[in-house]
């Protein structure tokens, strides 16, 4: 017997992938905290005592380059953190940091937009980040290059811009995980699938977005991401 819905499954979140029409459909969005130093130093913390950590946002928080993102409730500090995002094309769990390259589709630009103020509660009383991390529209994507396309980016400047004034500039050799590691360590909780993105972490120079800013952002070689923040529901 066939059984339907009791409504409508929603489409599957997806992201461009550059010179195609095809969609990258997403499975899962993992992110990498604390994983620049100079980030972990101004967020009053100790790079050489605390490790990176994972947390997730849901995979319907992925917004397109070009659209415009409201100013979200709850919040008056909402962050940008510019990130290199991995996308996932092979399925696996304990992978070998070896092979780990083997499983990246590609790569694109991202904006772990974070709600700082909440974030701050939740670390001072030992809450979860789901709040402060994981809400509607919250991370932003560039389209994605493939490997084909770009090859695995080591040393290269990710940058981001508000309005004219560029604020995070930095270069992704100062991660502490590199990417096989990211990932190799990832796979030890989680299987990873194809669809999965992984937004590895933020450069220092994060800071405060309002209504009207421009953000503009870049790895070198990738797509640019471009969005608005809008002024959300009162
Ligand atoms: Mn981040």
């Amino acid at each position: 017997m066939y059984a339907s819905y009791v409504f409508s499954p929603p489409g599957r979140p997806w992201v461009a992938v550059h010179g195609s029409s095809d969609r990258f459909a997403v499975h899962r969005i993992y992110c990498v905290g604390r994983n620049y130093a100079a980030h972990v130093r101004e967020m009053g913390g100790d790079p050489a005592r605390e490790l990176p950590i994972f947390f997730s946002k849901p995979a319907d928080a992925v917004v397109a380059s070009g659209t415009d993102v409201p100013y979200p409730p709850h919040t008056s500090n909402l962050h940008h953190e510019v990130e290199l995002v991995v996308a996932i094309g092979k399925a696996g769990s304990g992978i070998a940091v070896t092979d780990a390259l083997s499983h990246v589709f590609g790569y694109a630009v991202g904006n772990d937009l974070t709600r700082r103020d909440l974030q701050a509660e939740a670390r001072s009383k030992g809450l979860p980040w789901d709040s402060a991390k994981a809400f509607d529209r919250s991370a932003p994507i560039a389209s994605i290059q493939t490997v084909d396309q770009i090859g695995h980016p080591g040393d290269a400047r990710i940058w981001l811009k508000v309005n004219d004034e560029i604020r995070q500039d930095s270069n992704l050799t100062q991660m502490i995980w590199s990417v096989p590691e990211i990932i190799a360590e990832l796979s030890t909780y989680y299987t990873l699938q194809q669809g999965d993105l992984i937004f590895t972490g933020t450069p220092d120079g994060i800071g405060p977005l309002v209504p009207g800013d421009a953000v503009t952002a870049g790895i070198y070689g990738l797509d640019s991401l471009q969005h608005r923040i809008v002024s959300g529901r009162e």
